[in-house]
């Protein structure tokens, strides 16, 4: 029997994988729900995931599973509409003529950020077309240096620098010019006219996991089940201890483990340690009677407590979240705001430390601190229009993309490492560059299921 440390999307991608291929899989998930950082909330309507999800137009492998499990039809490109607010104005930021009339920066300022996310490096006056093909080439450059050196001052101070400090805080310092080439590239198709290309799946992400787990077999999942050791013998797995309420530790024997969780716990179970920081996340889902914004995503240049608010309903039908008709098989009845649907925004912010504050607030106070940043940006938002808030907190949720990185990968079998028998599939693999996925997490466990399956 092979384990699987983790319920999440890659823990059950490399079990479906597995399973497929002929093996007996057993997946171990420690909490009660599956499907780890992509778990949703229940709304009058579709689910909503905790922390918000979308696709970019690159990301194949999810498609080709939602295919294969027959929600091929059901997954949706849409545009997503991205903004910027800078000194209490928000400027939209998808169409050409919005980006030419944004204030704050000269038309040669436009010109150097369009030739970068073209592709085109245009220092020294002549253009020239592979500078940025190899992402390597870029590894030890900080992206600081990298963004002032390849558009321009005015663009690094009022573009890159804060979402650099949305994204990475205190840490932006650290942050390698390759993940940002790697982003650039990374996000994939614009429609030219409307702006950027996202997918969604109808209903929500918690689809695909219900249909990874039902291929799986409930019957082959243990939640609530913590793996708290890997049992190695001359070099080579020979079992892992679970612990349950219910049942205690229990020894299973397994011919393989696959790690698919936080490399904190790949060295917890195995002592293989893993340099790569990672960030914790505070998200808020908001249900709102009024909309807030008009757009899907709006990145903040000025101070508040959180780096983005990101509109749910502004790229996804609010009908769904309460308002669709009862024909629907996946609507309810009970709508709790208003007949149409609730309009949800997520309110994120990255957290660096424990020592932050927002990661230190109970519940009552992340809204409070939430609720106040939105009318200090937004003077016209009325609270009485929020119905609920839901907030989620993880202390692992994204790594620091720094200088480095992909020396710090975890390789996906370290029988040379560790012992064999033993791989890993979670978010310090490779996969996972330039930027963690729900895409990176099946690639992952499918790298891992094929190698387990090739020895
Ligand atoms: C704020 C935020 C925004 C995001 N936005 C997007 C997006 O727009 N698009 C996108 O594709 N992706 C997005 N992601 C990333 C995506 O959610 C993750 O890449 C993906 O869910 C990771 O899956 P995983 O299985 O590797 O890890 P996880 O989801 O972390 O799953 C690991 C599981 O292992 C379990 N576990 C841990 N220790 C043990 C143990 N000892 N025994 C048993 N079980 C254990 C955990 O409980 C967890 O369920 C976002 C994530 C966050 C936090």
């Amino acid at each position: 029997m092979i384990g699987v440390v983790g319920g999440g999307v890659a823990g059950l991608a490399a079990a479906y994988r597995l399973q497929q291929r002929g093996h007996d899989v057993r997946v171990f998930e420690a909490s009660e729900d599956l499907g780890g950082l992509a778990a949703v909330y229940e709304t009058a309507g579709d689910p909503i995931e905790k922390f918000y999800h979308h696709l970019s137009k690159s990301e194949e492998t999810i498609v080709e599973l939602a295919e294969e499990l027959g929600l091929g039809e059901d997954v949706e490109w849409r545009i997503g509409e991205n903004a910027y607010y800078v000194d209490g104005v928000v400027h939209p930021m998808d169409k050409p003529w919005e980006i030419l009339s944004f204030p704050h920066w000269s038309l040669y300022d436009k010109f150097r950020l369009g030739m970068l996310t073209l592709d085109i490096d245009v220092r020294g006056g002549i253009p020239s077309f592979d500078t940025y093909e190899n992402l390597a080439d870029f590894e030890d450059v900080p992206v600081e240096e990298f963004a002032r050196d390849h558009t321009t001052e005015n663009v690094y101070e009022t573009f890159f620098e804060p979402l650099l400090d949305a994204k990475f805080g205190s840490r932006k310092q650290d942050v390698s010019a390759a993940w940002l080439l790697g982003r650039i590239k990374f996000r994939g198709e614009r429609d030219i006219l409307n702006g950027e290309i996202l997918g969604y799946l109808d209903g929500g992400f918690g689809r695909l996991l219900d249909a990874l787990v039902e291929a799986v077999g409930r019957e082959n999942i243990e939640t609530g089940t913590r793996v708290t050791d890997v049992l190695t013998e001359d070099g080579e797995v020979t079992g892992l201890t679970a612990e349950s309420a219910d049942e205690g530790a229990t020894e299973h024997d397994v011919d393989s483990v696959v790690v698919a969780a936080m490399p904190n716990v790949l060295e917890e179970l195995t002592g293989y340690p893993c340099e790569i920081d990672f960030q914790g996340t505070v998200c808020s889902v908001i249900s709102m009677d009024e909309p807030l914004l008009d757009t899907y995503w709006l990145n903040i240049a000025d101070e508040a407590p959180f780096g983005a608010l990101i509109e749910h309903t502004n790229f996804v039908d609010r009908e769904r979240y309460g308002g669709r008709e009862s024909s629907d098989s996946r609507a309810h009845q009970n709508s709790s705001s208003s007949e149409d649907g609730e309009h949800l925004l997520y309110v994120a912010r990255y957290i660096q430390s424990p020592e932050e504050d927002v990661w230190q607030q109970d519940d009552d106070e992340v809204r409070e601190t939430w609720l106040s940043g939105i009318e200090s940006l937004f003077p016209e938002f009325d609270r009485e229009s929020v119905n609920w808030v839901k907030t989620a907190r993880n202390p692992r949720t994204a790594p620091v993309y720094e200088r480095g990185y992909l020396d710090m990968v975890v390789p996906y079998d370290l029988s040379e490492e560790v012992a064999d028998g033993v791989y890993y599939a979670g978010m310090a693999s490779e996969a996972q560059y330039p930027e963690r996925s729900l895409n990176g997490g099946i690639v992952a466990g499918y790298e891992v299921a094929d190698r387990i399956d090739q020895k």
